[in-house]
């Protein structure tokens, strides 16, 4: 094995979008950055086929990256969200004409998000990305972190970042103890082409199952109607709809859908997300810091996960260049600490927040669903508890 080292002045270990988007922020100001991932960035990635929804705090981190132009022009806006109950009447809409008028997120697929940030990160000299290559051992230093590759290659940076994911290798191998749950839920994802324009309208119906998802598209370049699908399933692992053949899937798909949407076809392959809360019990070790979906993994009922990530992102950038540009160690104890107090508070409110929603939503059991179609209701008609769920759909910060 060749052995060969490398030194940076922050390593990213993970190099999905929450990894990538750090590496484009501190590259801007001419900070050495590492990224490193297992994937072959060359090769489709598990989720890429997956969308997001992108909020406007997002897309302001977004745009300080340098790559939010080019995703806007490849995004839809959601511009209304309606909510619908199990077979309830009741409706719920959220319309963007209530919060002056402002988009309550743009949904863009997550292979662009990734191709964006992956060409910004090849432009910029100071950032390198490692990969494919696996991250199998660290070792910590006083001055450094030294990460060890398994092709015998070490990295080394002043500030080691964990950004690997759920299954985070660097929480385990710093012992920290994770807060889990599983939902006994599964997510299947698609794409579809529909007859009839989606009208910017976001719509998410509630099931004892699990919520049922269309978030609008961007057309197709041959000008064909496109939405995502979050398709939420409970109950054996045996009878997923992933094991349906294609035409009984899409009448599955026809039969959730509403009507004005016409005639609804799958486009390329469905995918399946096993649906669990982890939460790390703390984010940071000796010049290690865990971001995003390593910290917190959360249910996608209000499509927050990642936009929750940004967060980390931003607030973690910030204290990096601060300390970059005073000529400060960006690897202290103290900027850690930092990070760490001015993250949790909000990322245990969003796990408190989707966690009661999936409880909430996810039952049939007869007096929670009455509590809750009074809820609905009631919410309907107080502006102010509109607002304030309206803001959490937005994830505005501003
Ligand atoms: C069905 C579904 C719908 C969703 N919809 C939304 C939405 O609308 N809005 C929203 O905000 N969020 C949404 N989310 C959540 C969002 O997808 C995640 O929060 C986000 O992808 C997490 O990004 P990440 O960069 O933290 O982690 P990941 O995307 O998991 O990336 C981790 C990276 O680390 C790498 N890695 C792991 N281990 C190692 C190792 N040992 N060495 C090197 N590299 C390693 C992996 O290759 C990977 O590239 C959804 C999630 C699901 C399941």
């Amino acid at each position: 094995m060749e052995m060969y080292e490398k030194n940076f002045d922050v390593v990213i270990v993970g190099g999905g979008l929450a990894g990538l988007t750090l590496a484009c922020l501190l590259g801007r100001d001419g900070i050495g950055v590492a990224v490193i991932d297992a994937a072959d960035p060359n090769k489709p990635m598990i989720g890429d086929e997956r969308t997001t929804a992108i909020s406007y705090g997002s897309g302001l981190i977004l745009d300080e990256a340098g790559v939010w132009g080019r995703l806007l022009s490849s995004g839809a806006a959601i511009k209304d969200i309606q909510i619908l109950d199990g077979d309830s009447p009741l409706l719920l809409n959220f319309l963007s004409a209530e919060v002056g008028g402002k988009d309550f997120g743009t949904i863009v697929l997550n292979s662009d998000i990734r191709a964006v940030l992956k060409n910004k990160v090849d432009a910029l000299d100071c950032v390198q990305l490692i990969a494919p290559s696996k991250v199998s051992d660290f070792e910590i230093l006083p001055d450094c972190g030294r990460v060890i590759l398994d092709d015998g290659g070490v990295i080394t940076g002043r500030l080691l970042i964990g950004a690997d994911g759920r299954k985070s290798f660097m929480r385990d191998w710093l012992d920290i103890d994770v807060r889990r749950w599983d939902y006994r839920q599964r997510a299947v994802v698609c794409l579809v082409n529909h007859e009839y324009p989606h009208n910017n309208v976001a719509v998410e119906h509630f099931y004892a199952d699990g919520p049922f998802a269309i978030l609008p598209m961007a057309d197709d370049r041959d000008g064909k109607h496109r939405s995502s699908v979050v398709f939420t399933e409970h109950g054996p692992e045996a009878k997923s709809l992933m094991h349906l053949s294609a035409a009984t899937f899409e009448l599955a798909l026809q039969a959730k859908f509403p009507a004005r949407y016409g005639e609804v076809k799958m486009i390329g392959e469905r995918s399946v997300y096993p649906l669990g809360l982890v939460h790390a019990s703390r984010y940071i070790g000796p010049r290690m810091a865990l971001m995003a979906d390593a910290a917190h993994g959360i249910h996608p009922i209000a499509g927050q996960g990642l936009n929750l990530g940004f967060r980390d992102v931003k607030e973690m950038a910030a204290l990096v260049r601060a300390a970059y540009k005073n000529d400060q160690d960006i690897g202290a104890d103290e900027l850690l600490q930092t990070y760490q107090r001015r993250r949790r508070p909000d990322n245990v409110a969003m796990i408190a927040f989707t966690d009661g929603l999936v409880r909430l939503f996810s039952n049939s059991f007869p007096p929670l669903r009455l509590i809750r179609r009074a809820g609905l209701k009631a919410v309907g008609k107080l502006s102010a508890a509109k607002r304030f769920f309206m803001k959490q759909a937005m994830a505005d910060r501003s």
